[in-house]
C-alpha cells in the first residue's frame, strides 16, 4: 500500500519524496497545530449535529403525546362525544391517508435524496394524522371522565411546555452550528468522515494499492466530497502534487464511501475544485508504479529543470541534485 501522501511528494519531485523518507521534518507545527484545532472543530461541529437531530426526535415525540393527550382529554369530557362526529372524523383520516399516498409515490419517483427524505417525513406525518383521527374515533366510545380529562390537559400542557424549552434550545444550537459548519461545508450538507483526527480509520483501496486519509468527506445529496486542506502560501493555482493527491483521495472515497464528481482542494486563501476524471486517475496509477519501481531500485532522481520548483522545495538543504 502506498500512501496518498508519498505520491503527492513523489509528484512534486521523486527525489523529493525519496529524501523524505529519511527525513522526517516535513510540515510545520504551525500546520499541524492548525490541522489539529480543525478536526476538534469538525468533531464538535458532528457531536452538535448529533444532539441536534436528538433534540428534533423529543420535541416530536413531545408533540405528537402531548396532542393526544390533549384529544383524548377533550373526547372524554362529558358532552363531547357525539356519534354524528365519527363520519366526519373518518373523512378526516381518509384524506390525511390520500395524502401519505401521494408523497408515498412521488417519493419513490424521486432521485434527488434530500427530496426523498423531506417526501418521507411528509409520509410519516400524514399516516400519523391519519393513525390521530382513527383513535379518536375508537375513543369516543369511552365511558366520559371529568377528572381523568382535566389530568390529561394538564399533562398535555406540561409536554408542550418542555417541547418549547427544548426547542428553544434547539433553535440555539442550530444558530451555533450554523455559524461553525459554515466555514466547512452549506448548511444542507453533512460531514461524512474526519480525517484530521488521529484516530479516525485509514482508507484502503485494495483495486489501486493506496491508502490516506483526506482532512474530511462532505456528503452531499448521496455523493462524497473530499476535502484537502493546504496551510501556508495560496498558490496561483492548485499545485499539480496536491490535485494528485487529492485524486488519490477521490480514488479511495469512491472505494469506501460511494460516487465521487469532485474533489475540493482548499488553500488559506482560495479553494479549488477538482473534476475527478479519467485522465487525472491514470496520472495517479502511473506515479504510483512508478514510485513502486523506485522503491524496489532503492533510489530516485529528480526528474525536472525547474529552479523554482527546488527554491520552493522543504529539502533542499539535504538535496544532491538541487538546482537553486
Ligand atoms: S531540491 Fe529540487 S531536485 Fe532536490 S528534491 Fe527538491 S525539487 Fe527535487
Amino acid at each position: 500500500m502506498i500512501s496518498a501522501g508519498d505520491i503527492e511528494k513523489y509528484a512534486y519531485c521523486p527525489l523529493s519524496w525519496w529524501l523524505s523518507k529519511q527525513d522526517k521534518k516535513v510540515d510545520s507545527l504551525e500546520g499541524v497545530k492548525s490541522h489539529e484545532r480543525e478536526g476538534e472543530e469538525l468533531e464538535d461541529i458532528r457531536k452538535k449535529e448529533v444532539k441536534k437531530a436528538y433534540y428534533n426526535k423529543l420535541i416530536l415525540a413531545l408533540a405528537v403525546s402531548a396532542s393526544l393527550a390533549a384529544v383524548i382529554g377533550i373526547i372524554i369530557l362529558p358532552g363531547v362525544a357525539e356519534k354524528e362526529n365519527d363520519y366526519v372524523f373518518i373523512v378526516f383520516s381518509l384524506i390525511w391517508l390520500l395524502n401519505s399516498i401521494f408523497f408515498l409515490y412521488r417519493a419513490e419517483r424521486i432521485s434527488i435524496v434530500s427530496l426523498k427524505l423531506r417526501y418521507e417525513k411528509a409520509i410519516l406525518l400524514s399516516s400519523m394524522g391519519a393513525i390521530l383521527i382513527a383513535l379518536i374515533v375508537i375513543l369516543s366510545s369511552l365511558p366520559s371522565n371529568e377528572e381523568f380529562s382535566k389530568f390529561l390537559e394538564i399533562l398535555a400542557l406540561l409536554w408542550i411546555v418542555l417541547a418549547n424549552i427544548i426547542f428553544y434550545r434547539s433553535i440555539n444550537l442550530s444558530e451555533e452550528l450554523l455559524i461553525k459548519k459554515l466555514r466547512y461545508v452549506s448548511s444542507d450538507d453533512n460531514i461524512a468522515y474526519i480525517g484530521i483526527k488521529k484516530e479516525s480509520p485509514m482508507l484502503e483501496s485494495s483495486r489501486y494499492g493506496i491508502r490516506g486519509k483526506p482532512d474530511y468527506i462532505i456528503e452531499k445529496d448521496g455523493e462524497y466530497i473530499p476535502v484537502e486542506k493546504k496551510t501556508g502560501r495560496t498558490p496561483k493555482g492548485p499545485l499539480f502534487s496536491h490535485i494528485v493527491q487529492l485524486i488519490a483521495y477521490c480514488m479511495l472515497v469512491e472505494e469506501t464511501f460511494g460516487k465521487v464528481e469532485y474533489g475540493i482542494l482548499e488553500y488559506d486563501e482560495r479553494k479549488y475544485f477538482i473534476n475527478y476524471d479519467e485522465r487525472l486517475k491514470n496520472t495517479v496509477i502511473k506515479l504510483r508504479e512508478n514510485l513502486v519501481k523506485d522503491l524496489k531500485r532503492g533510489e530516485a532522481h529528480r526528474n525536472h529543470n525547474r529552479e523554482g520548483k527546488c527554491m520552493n522545495c522543504s529539502r533542499r538543504d539535504i538535496c544532491p541534485e538541487r538546482l537553486a
